[in-house]
């Protein structure tokens, strides 16, 4: 299986490397229990894995199933030739967010993060349990603004 990434070594910052060496053979997603989570649902079979989507697409960044990879590196860990599909999708969503088309879902997480620091809203509801709790009331922080401002990250969420 030829992978076809039309993206430049450089810009995918040695991550092509990985995308290369990838045989398909599919033991990242062979056992659904213990595979890619991300296989799971109408678009996703262990014989046309998340993997394969990823990889083989035209314009990886413009594939919308970069965006439900969440990250666990159970394919990484699983794959019998040392290959990284994160390694290669984690680049790939950061070419998606620097060309604008990440989705939606996706933009609104990363400013909720940046601006609050937590990853989910803090509601009336997390407040009175925290109360209950005995715990203190969540503050937003602006340390990961101030990340975002240095790392760039800002100016591709304007
Ligand atoms: S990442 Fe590894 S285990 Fe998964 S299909 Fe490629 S070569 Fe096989
Ligand atoms: S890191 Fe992404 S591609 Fe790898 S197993 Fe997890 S969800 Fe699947």
């Amino acid at each position: 299986m030829v992978i076809n990434v039309p993206y430049t070594r450089r810009s995918l910052k040695g991550s092509a490397d990985v995308a290369e060496v990838c045989l398909m053979c599919g033991v990242c997603c062979a056992v659904p229990e213990y595979g890619c989570p991300a296989q799971y649902g109408s678009r996703f079979t262990p014989r046309h894995t998340y993997v394969y989507d990823c990889l083989g697409a035209e314009r990886p960044s413009s594939n919308p199933s970069i965006w439900l990879c969440v990250s666990c590196h159970k394919c990484e860990e699983l794959c019998p030739y040392e290959v990284s599909p994160i390694s290669f999708i984690k680049t790939v969503k950061q070419a998606a967010l620097e060309e604008g088309k990440a989705p939606d879902v996706a933009t609104t997480e990363i400013e909720q993060v940046v601006n609050t620091g937590y990853a989910f809203p803090i509601t009336a509801s997390t407040e009175r349990h925290r109360e209950d709790l005995g715990l203190e009331p969540l503050r937003p922080t602006g340390e990961l603004r101030r990340i975002a401002e240095a790392t760039g990250l800002r100016r591709l969420m304007r």
